[in-house]
Formats: structure tokens, C-alpha cells, sequence
């Protein structure tokens, strides 16, 4: 085992919570270690392949966790320079006002956060600058107030979707551009990064063109500033604490095999929120019998991955779409007449193609798995739908780790919700005629995400002002250890129905002013 030098600041994880924070304390000139297990994602045709993405995990890891009952659970998340965000659909929504209160849902309460809209404002306005997002104001009836127009026009509809959304206002629905990070230019199409394919959603970018937390956070941040070292392939252990218990002293890293001690005045774990809460976990010490940071008893509790669902919505019209992620509709986001209780977010999926309804949906029908010529038909007539409603903070919804496994418990909440938005949308897709009339009436496949789908994992080390029921201060300090914070999508105290990402980057954002002032 070997001692490196100290650094004022480690920063453990890469994505959009530690590459983030890494670009905002760059400029300070302080001595800054981010140490990331993963490599940069290897840039290969293999990116924009479906079969080696869907059906391969190409960009999952080949880690095996376990489910509450000690079942194998395969999970879909990746470890690369960036995180997550070099999968992910780029859309970027700010949490409405009210998600920032304590708001009554049909299963259960939804925790008020101790900050308040007003006080993420700013860092949304700056997150939306630095990742690029191309929106449009004053569409989405649920929207919060913004200080600044989104930094780049709306990402149009194609003629198909065009319909659709038309379709939709007639109904007297408000249907609004999904606000996106890609780097499209449509106004000089031959100056554009992003060349508006059908592999985005899910996929990696292969011409870099997606604002992510490499590209747009890490890369930059390492080019301008000699300060910064960045380590990948090295995966972080375990941390170490003072005698006292009040400092974290040594980070204990596996840096491509060879074990590495690295010591800092301030660390920041930002490892995603289950990650992030395995590593205090798996810190404990005489000081910490029960997991570094974990006085409380609350770490790795609330885990919240939000109520996800895929609709692929069959029409008799040809659906010759290539990207397809660009409308969203939150009319029923906190609830509709008869039911006043929030159902959540509905927004256009990456365009599904024949492979994909050929992995989900192994028979259709009595058509046999084979017949890729039928899937294909499905997916040039598809319309598909991403659905969202509010996971609730339960703290039996939890990450452990037994042994070296984690263990995720996980019972799913706020159900009614879920199942009344998916009967209100599929009603909805009827009655503009966006549902089947190739196959036999009402057919739509429901999928409902099962567990391994962690995409939108939050809440394990939430922040509070009251150091017996959070992990974190305000800052995302850890109550209990002076130099150590938490900067990622664990800080949730409740996870809202909208992509958790943006909300993700305004608080690294936000934590960075802090550690700026604080190393002063
Ligand atoms: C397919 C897909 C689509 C998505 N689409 C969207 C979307 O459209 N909009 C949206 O808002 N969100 C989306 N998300 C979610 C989004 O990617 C996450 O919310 C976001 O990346 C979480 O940021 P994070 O910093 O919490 O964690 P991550 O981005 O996961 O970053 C954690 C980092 O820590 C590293 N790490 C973990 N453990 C260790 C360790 N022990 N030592 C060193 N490094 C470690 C990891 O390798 C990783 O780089 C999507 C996710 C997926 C998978
Ligand atoms: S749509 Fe643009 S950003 Fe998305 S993968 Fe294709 S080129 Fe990249």
C-alpha cells in the first residue's frame, strides 16, 4: 500500500453530481484529486448499436447485487468517466415549486425540502447554461418561474410528433417542447455537433454531442486546469477517520489493482446515490459502528427511484420518426378533476425500434420471437412514452451491503398514481387516435420498470436541518463528519416526478459555493 500527497479537495465519482462540482471548484486553484472507477466510454460503433447497448449491457456493469428476498439483480447503471449522464436521455427539467413542499399524494407524503425553489433558481438558471438544455418557456402549464430563457431554442417536432402535439392542444392539453441537452443546431444544420439521430435515448453519444458530465464538466475542467488530477480506474473502497470520528483522515483506493491511500482537507463522495451510500456503509469504524456518517440510522434509507413506466403506443399510421424525444405533457402532473392527488410527468421516449420490442417483448400475440420482420412493423408504426409518478421517501426502501454485496430493498409505493396516469394516457393516445388499429383493439405494451432499472436512483443520504432524520446538513455536510460531503442524487428528501438530473447539477453547483467559501 502506498501514501500519495494530500489534496485540499477529493471528489469521488464523475457524474453529475462530482463532475459538476470538479467544474465549478477547478478555477480556484486548489489542489483537487477526482478519482473515478470507471475509464472514459469507449468511443466504437458499438454506441449506436442496439442489440450490444439493449441486449449485451455493453455500458452496464457486470456487478451483481442483490434484491430484498437475496435474488440476483443485474443493475442498469454504468461506471465511466461522466456516470450515468453518458446514457442518459439529456432532458432536463427544473422540480416545480410545489415539489419543494410537503405535498399529499394518494399513497403516502412527499417531504418538504428545507431549501426552497427560490433558493435552487439561480443554480437551475447556471445548470442550464453549463449543460447546454434547449427549451422553450411558458408552454408547460406546471413550470416555475425562470429568471433567464433556456440558452438554446426548443428542439422541434418532427411532422409525425407536429401531429400528435396538435392533435393534443385540440384536446385542450398543453403539450411542451421536453427541455434537452443535446448540442443541436437546427438553424445551421451543417455546424451542429449533434446530427439528430435515432440512438440518443439510452445510448452513448458516438460523436460526443450530448451535453453530459464529461464532455461538458470533466474534459473541460481537466484541459484548463493544472490543479486538477483525475484518476480513472479507481475505485474507492473505504474512507478512513481521525481517532475522534469527526474527520475523514485517508480514502482508500483500488487504482487498477494496486491498493492507494489519498488524504484531503475536504471530501466529497459522489458515487450515485446507492454507490454513495455502499461506500459510508462500508466505512464503518469503531467511531461509526453502523456505517460512516450514520448516527442517524438513516443512510442508504429512502431510496427513491421513482414509479417508471414504458408505453409503446401502436398506431395504424407509419411513425417515420428519428428522434422522437422531444414533447412532454404535464397537465396531469398534480392530479385531475375527481382525483387531487398528484399522478406525475408523461414525456416521448427515444424512438423504439425492432430490436427493442423484440427484448421486451419476447411474444406478441402468438407472433413468435423470431419474427423480426413483424417487430419491425410494430416499431415503424410506434408512438412511445415514458411515464412518471412520485416514488415516496419509505425507510425500508434501503441499500445495505452484506458481505461485499449490495443489497437494495425495495417495495414499490404511490401505486394509484402510477396506474391512474397510465389509464389516463393510454386514453388519452385513443382518443387522438395515436393507439392500435394494427393489431386488435387497446393493445399497448405496459411496462412498468422492474427494479434493476436504477436509472433514477435519489434519496439515500438526505440532506436536512435536523441531524436525527437526514445525513446532511444544508450544505451536504455529513452532520456527523466535519470534512465530508455527499454530492450526488442522494441529498433527495423526496425525488418529484420529473428527471432527477437537473435538479442533480444545481445542487453540486450549489454545494461548490459553499466549498468556495469555505476554502478561502
Ligand atoms: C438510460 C438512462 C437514461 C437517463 N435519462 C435521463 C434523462 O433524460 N434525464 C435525467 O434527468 N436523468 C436521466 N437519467 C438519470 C441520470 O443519468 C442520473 O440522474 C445522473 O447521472 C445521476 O448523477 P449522480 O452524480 O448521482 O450519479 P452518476 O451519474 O451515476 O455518477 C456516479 C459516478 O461515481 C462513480 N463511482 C461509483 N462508485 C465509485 C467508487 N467506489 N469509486 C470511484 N468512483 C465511483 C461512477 O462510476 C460514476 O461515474 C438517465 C439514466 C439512465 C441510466
Ligand atoms: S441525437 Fe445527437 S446527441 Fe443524441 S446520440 Fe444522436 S448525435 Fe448524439
Amino acid at each position: 500500500m502506498t501514501t500519495q500527497a494530500h489534496y485540499d479537495v477529493i471528489i469521488i465519482g464523475t457524474g453529475a453530481g462530482g463532475g459538476t462540482l470538479a467544474h465549478r471548484l477547478a478555477p480556484t486553484g486548489k489542489k483537487i484529486l477526482v478519482l473515478e472507477r470507471g475509464s472514459f466510454l469507449p468511443r466504437e460503433k458499438q454506441n449506436w448499436d442496439t442489440v450490444e447497448v439493449f441486449h449485451h449491457d455493453r455500458y452496464h456493469t457486470q456487478e451483481v447485487w442483490r434484491d430484498q428476498d437475496g435474488q440476483a439483480l443485474h443493475p442498469g447503471t454504468g461506471y465511466f468517466v461522466g456516470g450515468n449522464t453518458k446514457v442518459y436521455g439529456g432532458a432536463l427539467f427544473r422540480w416545480r415549486d410545489r415539489d419543494f413542499d410537503q405535498v399529499q399524494h394518494q399513497g403516502g407524503i412527499s417531504l418538504e425540502s428545507p431549501l426552497k425553489y427560490r433558493d435552487f433558481e439561480p443554480y437551475y438558471t447556471q445548470a442550464e447554461a453549463l449543460y447546454e438544455v434547449h427549451g422553450q418557456h411558458g408552454l408547460d402549464p406546471t413550470e416555475p418561474q425562470a429568471s433567464q430563457d433556456y440558452p438554446f431554442p426548443a428542439i422541434q417536432h418532427e411532422p409525425r410528433i407536429q401531429e400528435i402535439h396538435d392533435a393534443l392542444q385540440a384536446k385542450g392539453l398543453h403539450p411542451f417542447y421536453l427541455p434537452l441537452a443535446i448540442k443541436l443546431n437546427e438553424a445551421n444544420r451543417h455546424l451542429s455537433s449533434c446530427i439528430r439521430c435515432d440512438t440518443c435515448d439510452g445510448f452513448p453519444c458516438l460523436v460526443n454531442a450530448k451535453a453530459d458530465a464529461e464532455i461538458n464538466c470533466v474534459r473541460p475542467a481537466v484541459d484548463r486546469a493544472e490543479n486538477l488530477t483525475l484518476l480513472t480506474s479507481a475505485k474507492v473502497l473505504r474512507l478512513h477517520t481521525s481517532p475522534s470520528g469527526r474527520e475523514v483522515t485517508a480514502v482508500e483506493v483500488d487504482v487498477a489493482g494496486q491498493i492507494q491511500m489519498f488524504s484531503a482537507d475536504i471530501v466529497v463522495v459522489s458515487c450515485g446515490a446507492i454507490n454513495s451510500a455502499a461506500l459510508l456503509l462500508r466505512s464503518a469504524n469503531d467511531q461509526h459502528p453502523t456505517g460512516l456518517a450514520n448516527s442517524s440510522d438513516q443512510v442508504g434509507r429512502n431510496f427513491m427511484r421513482h414509479q417508471n413506466g414504458a408505453i409503446v403506443g401502436l398506431t395504424k399510421k407509419p411513425n417515420p420518426t428519428q428522434f422522437q424525444k422531444t414533447l412532454a405533457v404535464n397537465d396531469f402532473y398534480w392530479g385531475e378533476a375527481g382525483f387531487d392527488y398528484p399522478m406525475g410527468h408523461v414525456q416521448l421516449l427515444g424512438k423504439v425500434n425492432a430490436d427493442m420490442i423484440a427484448l421486451d417483448s419476447p411474444k406478441i400475440a402468438g407472433v413468435s420471437f423470431q419474427d423480426r420482420e413483424v417487430f419491425a412493423s410494430l416499431a415503424s408504426h410506434s408512438v412511445d412514452w415514458w411515464l412518471t409518478a412520485e416514488d415516496l421517501p419509505d425507510p425500508n426502501n434501503r441499500v445495505q451491503v452484506k458481505g461485499d454485496k449490495i443489497h437494495l430493498s425495495y417495495k414499490d409505493n404511490n401505486t394509484v398514481a402510477f396506474d391512474r396516469l397510465l389509464h389516463r394516457w393510454t386514453e388519452v393516445l385513443k382518443s387522438i387516435d395515436c393507439g392500435d388499429r394494427f393489431l386488435p383493439c387497446s393493445f399497448y405494451f405496459r411496462k412498468k420498470i422492474p427494479l434493476q432499472g436504477v436509472a433514477h436512483q435519489c434519496g439515500t443520504c438526505r440532506y436536512g436541518e435536523d441531524s436525527q432524520t437526514s445525513v446532511l446538513d444544508i450544505n451536504c455536510r455529513t452532520h456527523d463528519v466535519d470534512n465530508l460531503y455527499v454530492v450526488d442524487g442522494s441529498f433527495f428528501p423526496a425525488s418529484a416526478a420529473v428527471n432527477p438530473t437537473l435538479t442533480i447539477i444545481a445542487n453540486a453547483l450549489r454545494v461548490g459555493d459553499h466549498l468556495i467559501d469555505r476554502l478561502r
